[in-house]
C-alpha cells in the first residue's frame, strides 16, 4: 500500500539524502518533524497510520499511546527482485535493528516495549520508543506519535498526569521546525479542543499548525463540521482537513487501510454538507498539505544548503589537489559526489520555484 506522503518530492530529496549519506556529510536537509497532538482517543494514531499507509500503531478507546513514538520513515528504492512483502520493514532502536516484516508484530512490540517502561497499568513515560520504517513508499521524514491529554488519573497514573503529558507534548512541538497536526474530534466542541489550545501555546501565529478534524462520520445527526473546516469557528492560517478514520469496530474486524480510504472518499461524496470542500477533506488532502509545507521548508533551507555544499566542494577539491592524481581516492570520490549534488540542488531549486511543471506538487 502506498503512503500518500510526498509522491512528488520523494525522488529528489531521497537522492540528495543518499548522496549526503555517502559523503558522510553533516550538511543534510533538516526536514521537519511532524507531531500529532490532541486529547486521548481523538484519533492521532489513526491519522498517522493513514498517512503511512500501514497498520502498526496501537489504537483504541483506552490510553494506548503511553510513550512518545518517534517514527522515522526511511525511503528505500523499490527492488524488482524483492520477495512479496519483503520491501517494507520496521526496526526498533531498542532491538538493535532486528527486522520486522510483519506489521502486526511491530504493533505488539510497541505494546510490549511500552509496558516494559511504563508498566501494564496505564502508566505514561516520556522515554521515547524509536522505530524506523523502511519502504519504497515513504519520504524521509520523522513523525512523532504522542500520548493524548487526559484529565483524570486512572490506573498507575500520578495525580498530575495532565501537567506531565502537557510538558511532554510541549517539549516536541516547541521546536520551530516541528509541524503540528492538531487533532480534534468533530463530535466535541472545537472551542474545547486541547489540541488547538496546546498548538496555540507553541505556535501562536499558527504558521506551522494544521488543524485535523476526525470522526466526521459519528457527529450528532443533523450536525456537520462544515464551519469547523472553513475556519469559521477557530481560524487557522494553514487551515483544516477533515478525516474519517476507521472506527473501533473496523479495527476489530481488521478492515484494511485501503478499504478505509475508499470508505472515506465515498463518505465525502455522499454528504452534501462537504460538497465544494474537497480541498480540505480526506487523508490524501492532508498528505498533500503536508507535502506543500515540506516543499516550502526545503525552499527556505536551500540557500544555506547550497552555500554549505559549495564551501565543502572547495575544501574537497583542495584536498584532492594535495593528493595528486590518485584515482578513486576518497577525495576524488568526494569531488564527484559534490558535483552531482550541486546538480541535484539546482534541479531541486527549479522544482520548488515551480519552473518544472511536471514535478510540482499540484
Ligand atoms: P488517539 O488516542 O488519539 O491516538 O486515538 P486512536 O487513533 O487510538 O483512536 C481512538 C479510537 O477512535 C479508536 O477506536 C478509533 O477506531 C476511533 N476513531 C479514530 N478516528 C475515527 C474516525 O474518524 N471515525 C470513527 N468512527 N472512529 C474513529
Ligand atoms: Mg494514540
Amino acid at each position: 500500500a502506498a503512503g500518500p506522503i510526498g509522491h512528488t518530492v520523494i525522488p529528489i530529496v531521497n537522492k540528495l539524502q543518499d548522496i549526503f549519506a555517502q559523503l558522510g556529510s553533516s550538511s543534510t536537509i533538516d526536514l521537519p518533524q511532524v507531531a500529532v497532538v490532541g486529547s486521548q482517543s481523538s484519533g492521532k494514531s489513526s491519522v498517522l497510520e493513514a498517512l503511512v499507509g500501514r497498520d502498526f500503531l496501537p489504537r483504541g478507546l483506552d490510553i494506548c499511546t503511553r510513550r512518545p513514538l518517534v517514527l522515522q520513515l526511511v525511503h528505500r528504492p523499490r527492488r524488482t527482485d524483492a520477495a512479496e512483502g519483503g520491501e517494507e520493514w520496521g526496526e526498533f532502536l531498542h532491538l538493535n535493528g532486528q527486522k520486522f516484516f510483519d506489521f502486526s508484530e511491530i504493533r505488539r512490540e510497541i505494546q510490549a516495549e511500552t509496558e516494559r517502561e511504563a508498566g501494564g497499568n496505564k502508566g505514561v513515560s516520556d522515554k521515547q520508543i524509536r522505530l524506523k520504517i523502511f519502504s519504497p513508499n515513504v519520504l524521509n521524514i520523522t513523525l512523532v506519535d504522542l500520548p493524548g491529554i487526559t484529565k483524570v488519573p486512572v490506573g498507575d497514573q500520578p495525580s498530575d498526569i495532565e501537567a506531565r503529558i502537557r510538558t511532554m507534548i510541549l517539549s516536541y512541538i516547541k521546536h520551530k521546525t516541528c509541524i503540528i497536526l492538531a487533532v480534534s474530534p468533530a463530535n466535541a466542541d472545537l472551542a474545547n479542543s486541547d489540541a488547538l489550545q496546546m498548538a496555540r501555546i507553541a505556535d501562536p501565529d499558527g504558521s506551522r499548525t494544521i488543524g485535523v478534524i476526525t470522526k466526521l462520520d459519528i457527529m450528532d445527526r443533523g450536525t456537520d463540521a462544515r464551519n469547523f473546516l472553513l475556519g469559521n469557528v477557530i481560524p487557522l492560517r494553514l487551515g483544516y482537513v477533515g478525516i474519517v478514520n476507521r472506527s473501533q469496530q473496523d479495527i476489530n474486524l481488521n478492515r484494511s487501510i485501503k478499504d478505509a480510504l475508499a470508505f472515506e472518499e465515498n463518505f465525502f461524496r455522499k454528504q452534501p454538507a462537504y460538497h465544494g470542500l474537497s480541498h480540505c477533506c480526506g487523508v490524501p488532502q492532508l498528505a498533500k498539505k503536508l507535502n506543500q509545507i515540506l516543499v516550502q521548508h526545503i525552499k527556505n533551507v536551500l540557500p544555506g544548503l547550497k552555500s554549505r555544499i559549495n564551501a565543502q566542494l572547495v575544501a574537497v577539491a583542495k584536498e584532492h589537489a594535495a593528493y595528486g592524481d590518485v584515482a578513486e581516492s576518497k577525495a576524488g570520490m568526494g569531488v564527484k559526489l559534490l558535483n552531482i549534488l550541486t546538480k541535484y540542488c539546482e534541479a531541486f531549486s527549479s522544482i520548488v520555484e515551480g519552473k518544472n511543471e511536471e514535478l510540482s506538487t499540484d
